[in-house]
């Protein structure tokens, strides 16, 4: 036995025989180390397989010349991909959050091809700021004194926390001790910027005597946090950040709000629910507001700082500022889609025109759809469903509407979802009792069609 796997493991071909097969094959001029690593790895994998038995005959030169030339081939395509999101789930963390305007596309691709006034005056030739791109225009639009961007909300409010309470206390209500995405705790958080926490109320009642009871010679700030990825229910109280203001006046110290998904604008007759503006947010009088750039505003990831003055200035010219600072594509980004939101063209932004979708739309484009999909092997129907908002923000926003049900009597619904996912461009829908959901409110309307020829190519017999 032993001396038969010997035979085997003999007849394994050279690297240099491999390499050459490669070579005379490959249509691509493949740096020579990436050939010869790659035929290694599948020369150990035969060897591997062949000694536990695996495989008992060795493949030919021209099978494993395949083999190396496939996983070259693998090097060429990206990991990243754009994907069709018909979820219905609007801000889908794991889908990237907001899609980009094609204002802000541009942007990026006229400032990053080349060299940029990112931190240059263009009219003096002195050094200039990053944050002069955008400040004005957050100003404007929020209605606060000064304002500043770093590279998330995260880091917004590690930076506020740090800049502003290290070694003192920072007082929050044990309801708003939130954790967004399973690796954002504020608890944790202030622990990393060196703030003791200190937590008043219970997890579900707080009352303002609570807050004032916990001031003293210690305090730093008071935070109020946006509960946007969950929702206390039943016996509740919580301070609004409104009332709060008056509290923190009296006691000197600043009101920090994380307002979390950061909405700039409603759009008129859109199905967005009711949950504070930025400049609502502001006009109640809180000193330091923080919300990210991807969630409800539609922008790139980004972590927006609102507020006074002294406050925004204590926070640039922290040290954290500099390795929390936003990188010359999110700015470019970020700088076009407000301008889109302070010049009255917010429903270019996709985020704003996909909640603005009204039913009647969404029937009729699903209607079409599902004629189309009337396919052997595919049974279809309209059914209705609730789009969710996602991405930490507004958990009991659904939008309900129509959807596209699907069940396929060759696949099974795992299967099918699996084929739609490796497709290309990957389409990734819902199962939901029995059947794919498929909610064209997340999907740009263009790609409708694109859904039909994935199903077709997808299901048709084999030849
Ligand atoms: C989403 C969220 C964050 C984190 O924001 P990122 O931009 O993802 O870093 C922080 N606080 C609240 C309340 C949030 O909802």
């Amino acid at each position: 036995m032993g001396s038969d796997i010997q035979d085997l493991l003999r007849k394994l071909p050279g690297v240099d025989r491999v390499l050459l097969s490669v070579q005379r094959l490959a249509q691509d001029d493949w740096p020579l180390d990436l050939i010869t690593n790659e035929i290694h790895l599948q020369i150990a994998e035969l060897r591997s397989r062949l000694l536990k038995k695996e495989i008992t005959v060795v493949p030919s030169i021209d099978i494993l010349t395949q083999a190396v030339l496939s996983e070259l081939h693998q090097f060429q395509s990206s990991s990243l991909k754009p994907v069709i999101n018909a979820t219905g789930i609007l801000l889908h963390t794991n889908l990237g959050r907001a899609p980009l305007a094609k204002e802000a596309l541009e942007q990026i691709q006229r400032v990053a091809s080349g060299y940029s006034n990112l931190e240059i005056n263009l009219s003096n030739g002195r050094r200039g700021s990053r944050h002069s791109h955008v400040e004005d225009l957050l100003c404007r639009l929020s209605g606060a004194e000064s304002a500043m961007v770093v590279n998330n909300n995260a880091g917004a409010v590690l930076l506020a926390l740090t800049a502003l309470a290290k070694g003192k206390e920072a007082i929050v209500s044990r309801g708003e001790l939130v954790e967004i995405g399973g690796s954002f705790r504020i608890p944790e958080v202030m622990e990393a910027g060196g703030v003791v926490l200190r937590e008043v109320g219970s997890s579900n009642r707080t009352h303002l005597r609570d807050y004032q009871r916990a001031i003293n010679d210690q305090s730093a700030l008071l935070l109020k946090v946006h509960t946007s990825n969950y929702k206390i229910v039943g016996f509740t109280s919580s301070i609004e950040a409104s009332e709060l203001v008056s509290l923190a006046r009296e006691a000197g110290l600043p009101l920090v709000e994380d307002l979390g998904s950061g909405l700039l604008r409603r759009l008129p007759g859109s199905s967005i629910p009711e949950e504070p503006t930025i400049s609502e947010a502001i006009a109640n009088g809180v000193d330091l507001l923080t919300c990210s750039g991807d969630k409800l505003l539609g922008g790139p990831q980004a972590g927006l700082v609102f507020g006074r003055k002294d406050l925004i200035e204590k926070l640039r010219s922290h040290p954290l500022a500099r390795a929390l600072r936003i990188d010359k594509l999110s700015l470019a980004a970020l700088e076009a889609t407000l301008r889109l939101y302070l010049t009255g063209k917010e429903n270019h932004v996709p985020l704003m025109a996909y909640f603005a979708v009204s039913q009647q739309e969404l029937k009729e484009r699903s209607h079409a759809l599902m004629r189309q999909l009337d396919l052997p092997g595919l049974k279809v129907e309209i059914s209705v469903s609730a789009a969710m908002v996602g991405g930490g923000a507004m958990p009991d926003a659904e939008l309900p509407g129509p959807v596209i049900a699907l069940q396929p009597e060759t696949l099974t619904l795992d299967q099918l979802s699996a084929a739609l996912r490796r497709n290309e461009p990957a389409l990734v829908a819902r199962i939901h009792e029995d059947r794919l959901l498929l909610n064209l409110r997340t999907v740009d309307p263009s790609d409708d069609q694109l859904i039909v020829e994935i199903f077709k190519t997808l299901l048709q017999p084999e030849l």
